[in-house]
Order: structure tokens, then C-alpha cells, then sequence
């Protein structure tokens, strides 16, 4: 029985207070603040329509230290749970270091001005959150999330070591738009025209964004091709398992999308500098999202089914030498839409939020610091994954990509 509060009333925030509201054994008093009090009163109400249960409802700009840390006092929450944007990562640590609650996020840190997917700005806070007596999850919706689970649950039961790693990243759903995003698209734009980068060797190896391609049947969906990008779990990955020798990050995408985003990149769209126009400063990338379909909008025309995971190799724990298994969640759009109302990338990074918050609550996973998902005991998440709507399944393959 816990109170906890959520930052952030979009699409992924959406789902994750319905799948709580779904839990009230777990959590008991669930309150819901973001920039736009309207947004997360709309989300209450659908909760409730769907659930009986009530959720509390603020406004607040979570930059704001003394704000939110007054706020966070006011509703006494055992964990705050961020689900905004990754910009308010540091001052929302900040906010529950002054109240004295635990936190949790799904995206790293990243600096307004520059496109920078790195851990080492939320890794300085280890020490602060450790002397607190706190715990600070980082990284806890499907990817990062769930991939890394994933990883750790085959290193647990079926590899002693991983060698290689791919993560595949299919979402195989039409929304009937010429172009749109299926996340916040200034979030999602900065990460896909950042250079792609992968781990081989010891080091990271550079190639310029979405120029290596390569066809993959998923399971659900069919072939797609599937672009080298960089991801942030592989930083953690890269750590955590430390005798990775490749690992590697692909994500789907249709021509469509690559020519829109093309030609958006072209005539400067997507810039993050600031332009002068009509005697004030704007910034592209921020003018396009205003333009572009809310994601949240998306939920009720989109199709499809999403296909996420890895591809693992090592040697196996049995001692019968090198294997490799393909380990994956399928996730269809309608179904998710008619559970919350959300489309299913929202769904397939709200229910992880909505567990990693379960693992901190009920103490499944506990300690004092700054930690990514990596570092706990993968089996009582996996467990939730199959119970609240993201089932997985493992199969063994031939052997690792050969691409
Ligand atoms: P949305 O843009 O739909 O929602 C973001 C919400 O945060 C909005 O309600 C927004 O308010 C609010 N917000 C923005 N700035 C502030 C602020 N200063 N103070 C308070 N609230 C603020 O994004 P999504 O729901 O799609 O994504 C949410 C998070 O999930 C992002 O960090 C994203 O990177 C992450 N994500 C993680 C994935 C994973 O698998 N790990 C996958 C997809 C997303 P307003 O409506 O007023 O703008």
C-alpha cells in the first residue's frame, strides 16, 4: 500500500497511472502532476471511467526546484515516478533529493542545446542519493527498459556469458498520417538524427545517422527494414555486461518517415539551435512538434502490432557450448488503445514504468544509490511483464545475425 506521484501527463504517463490505478493492491493513492493540469484531468477521468479509482491532480513545471519539491512535501509519495520529458531528469532528482523520496525515469538526461544520450550527468548523483538513504531506478519503460531486463534474464537462466547483442526495435503500425511520431517528436527526432553508434571491442565505433540497413522478419509483422542507431541502454549494457564484445541497436522505420525526415532535415527543421524570427527566438525542432499530430492523438486510428528485443550469444550455462536465443514481446495497437486508450508504444513503455515502480514499492528491488535496471534481479520484473499485458517469449536461433 503506497502513494506515489507521476510527472508528466502524455501518452507514456497516460498508461502507466491506468496500469497503476489497475493495481491498487500495490498502488494505493496514486496523484498525477504535470505542465498541463487539463491533461492529466483528462487522464483521471478516464481512469476512473475505467477503474472506479481517483487520481489527484496538479500543475507543475517540474524545473521548478522549490515548486515541485513543495509540492512533493505537500503529497507525502513514497517514489516519484518521472514520465515527462528527459530535459526535467535532473531537476526532478534534485526536487526528491530536498523531499527525501525515492525516484524512477524511463530516458536518460539530455541537455535542451545539444542532442547528447549519455548516463554520466545522473550517474554523478550516486553518491547524494546513497547518503539519502535513497534509490534512484533509472531507465524503466521498454527501451531502455525492458531490452536490458531482457539481456539480464538470459545471462541469468540461459548464457553464462553474452558476447553479442542486437536489439530490435520493430513497431509495425500504420497510423494513417503522412508523417508523425509515436513519442514526443522533438524527443524522438533528436534521437534518430543523432550519428548511430554501436559498442565492438572495447570502444564505440561511429557511423553517420540511419545509413546501415538491414532486412528483418519480425514475428507478427512481417519484413521490415531496420536502421544502426544509437540507443542509451547500450551505454549501460556496455557496463554492466562487461565481456560484451558487440552490441548493437536497430529501429524500423518506412521509407516514408526516412523521406519526410529527410527532407525536414534538409531545409533545417530540425535544428535545436535557436533562429531569429519575427524579431524573437525560436527553435526549429520546437516550431515542427507544435505542427506534427500529438502522439497521444494517434491512439484510435493506429494498426499493427509492435515486436521488441534481443538477440543474444554467448556461451551457454549448460556447458553445451556458444547459443543464441531471440527473446521478444509482440504488442498490438488496438489492443493496447482499448485497455488505456493509448497506442501501443505509449503502453509498451507506461506498463515497464508502471512495474519499475511495483519493484521499488513492494521492496522486490531495493538499495540506497543511483541504479539502472540491469543491476537487480531481472525474474520478479519478467514475472510482472507476462501478468499485466506484455508477455514475452524465448526461442533458441541458428546462431547470431549474420549481418
Ligand atoms: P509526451 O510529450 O506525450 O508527454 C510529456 C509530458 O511531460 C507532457 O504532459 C508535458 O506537458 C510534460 N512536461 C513537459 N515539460 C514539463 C515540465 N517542465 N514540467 C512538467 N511537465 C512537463 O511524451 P511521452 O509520454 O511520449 O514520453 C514521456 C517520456 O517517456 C519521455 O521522457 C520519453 O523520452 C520517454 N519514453 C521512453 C521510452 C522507453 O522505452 N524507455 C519510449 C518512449 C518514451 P505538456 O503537455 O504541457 O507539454
Amino acid at each position: 500500500m503506497s502513494k506515489v506521484l507521476v510527472i508528466g501527463a502524455g501518452g507514456v504517463g497516460s498508461v502507466a497511472v491506468h496500469k497503476m490505478a489497475m493495481n491498487p493492491q500495490i498502488f494505493s493513492d496514486v496523484h498525477l502532476a504535470s505542465r498541463t493540469k487539463s491533461k492529466c484531468d483528462a487522464i483521471a477521468e478516464s481512469v476512473k471511467s475505467r477503474t472506479g479509482q481517483t487520481v489527484s491532480t496538479y500543475a507543475i513545471d517540474a524545473e521548478d526546484v522549490p515548486a515541485l519539491t513543495a509540492l512533493i512535501q505537500e503529497i507525502g509519495p513514497k517514489l516519484v515516478v518521472n514520465l515527462a520529458l528527459p530535459y526535467q531528469d535532473l531537476t526532478i532528482m534534485d526536487a526528491c533529493l530536498a523531499a527525501g523520496v525515492h525516484y524512477m525515469d524511463t530516458a536518460n538526461y539530455e541537455p535542451k542545446d545539444v542532442a547528447k544520450f549519455e548516463y554520466h550527468w545522473q550517474w554523478a548523483y550516486q553518491d547524494r542519493f546513497k547518503q539519502a538513504g535513497l534509490m534512484a531506478l533509472l531507465g524503466s519503460g521498454f527501451d531502455p527498459g525492458v531490452t536490458s531486463v531482457f539481456a539480464m534474464w538470459l545471462k541469468k537462466h540461459k548464457l553464462k556469458t553474452i558476447r553479442t547483442l542486437d536489439i530490435l526495435d520493430c513497431n509495425g503500425g500504420d497510423h494513417g498520417q503522412a508523417f508523425a511520431t509515436n513519442f514526443n517528436p522533438e524527443i524522438n527526432i533528436r534521437e534518430v538524427t543523432a550519428p548511430a553508434r554501436h559498442w565492438a571491442n572495447g570502444d564505440w565505433v561511429e557511423t553517420p545517422a540511419m545509413t546501415i540497413r538491414q532486412n528483418f522478419d519480425f514475428e507478427g509483422v512481417g519484413p521490415k527494414n531496420m536502421y544502426l542507431m544509437y540507443h542509451e541502454e547500450l551505454e549501460s549494457l556496455a557496463k554492466f555486461v562487461p565481456e560484451l564484445e558487440r552490441a548493437r541497436f536497430w529501429m524500423t522505420f518506412g521509407d516514408a518517415y526516412i523521406q519526410h525526415l529527410t527532407v525536414l532535415q534538409n531545409v533545417g527543421m530540425t535544428r535545436i539551435d535557436p533562429v531569429l524570427y519575427n524579431g524573437q527566438e525560436i527553435i526549429p525542432l520546437q516550431f515542427l512538434k507544435a505542427v506534427l499530430p500529438e502522439p497521444a492523438s494517434l491512439g484510435p486510428t493506429t494498426q499493427g502490432k509492435t515486436n521488441i528485443g534481443d538477440i543474444a550469444t554467448g556461451e551457454s550455462l549448460d556447458g553445451s557450448g556458444d547459443k543464441t536465443f531471440y527473446i521478444y514481446n509482440i504488442c498490438d495497437h488496438e489492443d493496447a488503445y482499448h485497455e488505456t486508450g493509448n497506442q501501443a508504444v505509449s503502453y509498451t513503455t507506461g506498463v515497464p514504468a508502471m512495474i519499475g515502480a511495483a519493484m521499488i514499492l513492494t521492496g522486490a528491488w531495493s538499495s540506497e544509490g543511483v541504479f539502472n535496471i540491469e543491476q537487480f534481479d531481472p525474474d520478479p520484473f519478467m514475472d510482472m511483464l507476462n501478468q499485466h499485458g506484455l508477455p514475452w517469449q524465448v526461442k533458441e536461433l541458428a546462431g547470431p545475425l549474420q549481418f
